[in-house]
């Protein structure tokens, strides 16, 4: 039974992929507002309408939409909105959302050069020009305006952005500060730890972001704020935030170390590093495991445990233990 609770309606809507249904929210503000829309199938869209029923609302009744980042399953659904809807998200939700084939071109161009340093095998390759197909399910649909860190949504004058980069670039939360409510899209859910996926540079940058820093910089930061509890993208409310945080920044750390050990005995690529952590899903889940891999090579550096070379592909060894030749 959908219901409100404190001005917000939690709404779950099924998408085809392995994560499982997502969670968007009406809030009734000044302007009747919904964070995150659903993947971009009859089925969700459907779901919405029903849901929406409930509380005696139609999706026309829509005044604005608010992204918390740009994944299909979160932003998809946009296409069934009328034109007359605005949207408003982090300006880097635009490229994905409003997809361009000069930034598909980018993508692939980017994800070539990295296979090649993680030491990718040939065969992976035409993996690259179907990057693009990752987007069927997503939408084509312009940012009316941008949300960047501190500013108040029109007419959602009780709640503030907070940036919150990692699982995507473009991801942000959102506020509430007199009663504590954060809506977080994927920055922490209850049972599963959301992937640091990788993305070309931002427009105008040219270094590779590092997702999983950029993730554990965005959950301590949610330290900061007194929070009472989170909603989720994905599954149930989080009421004991920062037990969570702290649980989950040690796991990271360890499959980390796993991996430290691992270096000890011998240099080894990314690929290798993800075979070995990944045995089983690599090949079918090849851009979610080599994000992951990544992860904990970057989060490693980031410590000084590793270092890596100038090869091609690059290999990483130990801190301290790379040979000079
Ligand atoms: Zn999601």
């Amino acid at each position: 039974m959908t219901e409100w609770k404190n001005g917000i309606a939690k709404i779950t809507l099924p998408t085809p992929f392995p994560v499982g249904d997502v969670n968007v929210f009406l809030i009734k503000g000044e302007r009747l507002t919904l964070v995150d829309v659903g993947v971009k199938t009859e089925g969700s869209w459907n779901s919405l309408k029903e849901q929406m029923a409930e509380l005696h609302l139609h999706p026309d009744d829509i005044e604005q939409v608010i992204l918390t980042h740009h994944h299909p399953d979160h932003a998809g659904g946009l296409d069934f909105f009328p034109a007359s809807v605005e949207v408003y998200g982090h300006q880097l939700n635009e490229r994905w959302i409003n997809p361009t084939e000069a930034f598909f071109q980018e993508q692939e161009a980017f994800f070539r050069l990295y296979f090649k340093e993680f030491g990718l095998p040939e065969e992976y390759f035409p993996f690259l020009s179907k990057l693009r197909n990752t987007l069927k399910y997503s939408c084509n649909r312009s940012l009316t305006g941008h949300l960047s860190e501190g500013m108040k949504p029109l007419g959602l004058n009780d709640w503030e952005v907070i940036e919150t980069p990692g699982h995507a670039q473009s991801q942000i939360a959102l506020f509430r500060e007199k009663d504590g409510v954060l809506i977080g899209g994927d920055l922490i859910l209850a049972h599963i730890s959301p992937n640091p996926l990788l993305e070309p540079p931002a427009p105008g940058e040219t270094e590779r972001p590092k997702p999983q820093l950029q993730h554990n910089d965005s959950m301590k930061k949610l330290l900061a704020y007194p929070i009472q509890y989170v909603y989720t993208g994905h599954g149930e409310e989080v009421y004991e935030l920062e037990a969570l945080i702290g649980k989950r920044l040690t796991r990271q750390h360890e499959r980390a170390m796993t991996v430290k050990n691992w270096l000890q005995k011998e240099e080894l690529t990314v690929f290798k590093i993800c075979q070995r952590l990944f045995p089983t899903v690599y090949q079918r889940e090849l851009m979610l495991t080599i994000s992951e891999t990544v992860a904990q090579l970057d989060y490693l550096s980031s410590i000084g445990e590793i270092s890596s070379n100038n090869k091609q592909p690059v290999l990483y060894n130990l801190q301290g233990n790379l040979k000079i030749e």
